[in-house]
């Protein structure tokens, strides 16, 4: 849109077909924004030092200081950018997600936003073509000269002036995730698209583009065991941990599930889980928890008994109820208890203990989901500069820009902060739309 409205002719070569265009991003909900005042949805204000600190946090430091303040400087202005251009916010959020002066949600979520783009792009006189798998980008000197993409039984090359590279990550070509990861990720389900399978990543990477990131990163949140191998989504994730205990399929706890609140924490449990036998995890609760978190779309296995549930569940029922009871007995006074705050209701004389929201899990029924790790995106991508700008051997290549995904890693070292995909994509997309654009309308 940014290239299009600056006078450039613009292309889209979407390998989807035209009903699952928009890759992961119809499958998101919410963009997380700076903001001085209240803006738009978001209530308060939330300053760069904050931001930048909630990074800091998630990513153990490593982050690019430089983009990373960029991203988060610039998404102030992109909220009432993003309306401008059809996109609409829900009324701010209360309630389990704790996100209300942090998180813009998208009205309809991310496919109403990627319709509303695709609208606003189309009166731009955007051109696309779907079902176009591109293939390969040629450079020579420096500079991209050809490329090709596949449709149907055809092959087409053609020589763009510029080109903005947003495919994406690897994460849906499970080979590739193999390799990185080991023999486990074929255990892995994929909460998105089948369709970024990092064939331009590996095409550029090959011909010695700068590569950023870390190829054995991805990230990954445990979602409910019961999704999909691709595409599930948001309903697939379980926002339960903090008010249950997880265990693994010896009926064993294994991590402190109340470290955090869970928007801050849940990146972390896709890979405490993959590090599980058979990649898989128990979370266990009692009633008392039930309407504390947004559920998945799957309804939670239920009984009368923890030996009930065990069987319900396959676990070993002995080990559980020893599980169980060890952990109420660990737990004290639990007056405190909040379920948006870190209350510091905690185990005593437990490993590992629970920081917060320790409740004893005494209340039947009891309630059960299972666990899988679920990849949402991977780290290894195309390394730019504070243009959106890749570049080779040290030197720019002259007319190639990586915006979203593709170039995350340029920013997230690891770990995650919610919403910030969105971010880096909507400040990198509009930066490498208007270079490109000021590129192709000078020569
Ligand atoms: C379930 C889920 C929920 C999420 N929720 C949020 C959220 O609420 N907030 C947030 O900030 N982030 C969220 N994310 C992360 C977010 O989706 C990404 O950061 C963001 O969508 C990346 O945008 P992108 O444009 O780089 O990639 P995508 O939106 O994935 O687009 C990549 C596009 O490239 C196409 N493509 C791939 N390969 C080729 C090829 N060879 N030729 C042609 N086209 C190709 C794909 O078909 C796809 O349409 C979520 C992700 C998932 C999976």
């Amino acid at each position: 849109m940014t290239a299009a409205e600056a006078g450039a002719s613009v292309l889209i070569l979407e390998t989807a077909p035209k009903s699952y265009r928009g890759g992961n991003s119809r499958h998101t909900r919410n963009f997380r924004c700076m903001h001085h005042g209240p803006l738009g949805p978001l209530v308060e204000s939330y300053t760069e030092d904050e931001y930048f600190a909630d990074l800091l946090k998630v990513t153990g430091g490593k982050t690019d200081e430089g983009l990373a303040r960029l991203a988060i400087r610039t998404s102030e202005e992109c909220l009432p950018w993003m309306e401008e251009r059809g996109v609409r916010f829900q009324p701010s959020l209360s309630g389990t997600l704790s996100l209300a002066r942090t998180n813009a949600f998208f009205l309809g979520g991310g496919k109403s936003l990627v319709n509303a783009y695709y609208r606003t792009a189309a009166k731009l006189g955007v051109e696309v073509e779907y079902e176009a798998a591109v293939s390969h980008l040629e450079l020579d000197n420096g500079k991209v000269v050809w490329l090709e993409y596949k449709k149907g039984d055809q092959t087409h090359r053609i020589a763009p002036k510029a080109v903005v590279v947003a495919s994406g990550g690897f994460q849906a070509d499970t080979d590739w995730l193999a390799r990185a990861w080991g023999p486990a990720a074929k255990n892995f389900l994929i909460r998105g698209t089948p369709y970024n399978r990092g064939v331009v990543l590996a095409d550029l990477l090959g011909q010695g583009i700068e590569q950023v990131g870390d190829p054995t990163q991805c990230h990954a949140v445990a979602i409910d065991g019961r999704a999909p191998k691709f595409d599930g989504g948001i309903v697939t994730r379980l926002d339960c941990v903090p008010f249950s205990i997880v265990v693994n399929k010896n009926a064993e706890r294994f991590y402190d599930e109340g470290e955090d609140v869970w928007p801050k924490r849940y990146a972390i449990w896709g890979r405490l889980v993959a590090a599980q036998p058979d990649q898989v995890g128990y979370v266990i609760i009692d009633a008392k928890s039930l309407e504390l978190f947004m559920p998945s779309v799957f309804p939670p296995i239920k009984a009368q008994t923890i030996e009930e549930l065990a069987g319900k569940m396959g676990l070993p029922p002995d080990r559980l109820r020893e599980t169980v009871d060890g952990f109420n007995a660990a737990c004290g006074d639990t007056s405190n208890f909040h379920p948006t705050e870190l209350d510091g209701v905690a185990t005593s004389g437990l490993t590992p203990a629970k920081t917060n929201w320790a409740r004893p899990i005494t209340e039947p029924p009891f309630y059960g989901y299972s666990l899988r790790t679920g990849v949402t995106f991977t780290y290894l991508g195309l390394k730019v500069d504070d243009h959106a700008q890749c570049s080779m051997g040290g030197r720019h290549v002259e007319n190639l820009w990586a915006a979203g995904e593709t170039m995350a890693g340029s920013i997230l070292g690891q770990g995650y902060l919610a919403g910030f995909g969105m971010t880096i994509g909507t400040v990198f997309g509009r930066i490498a739309g208007r270079e490109a654009s000021a590129y192709a309308n000078a020569v």
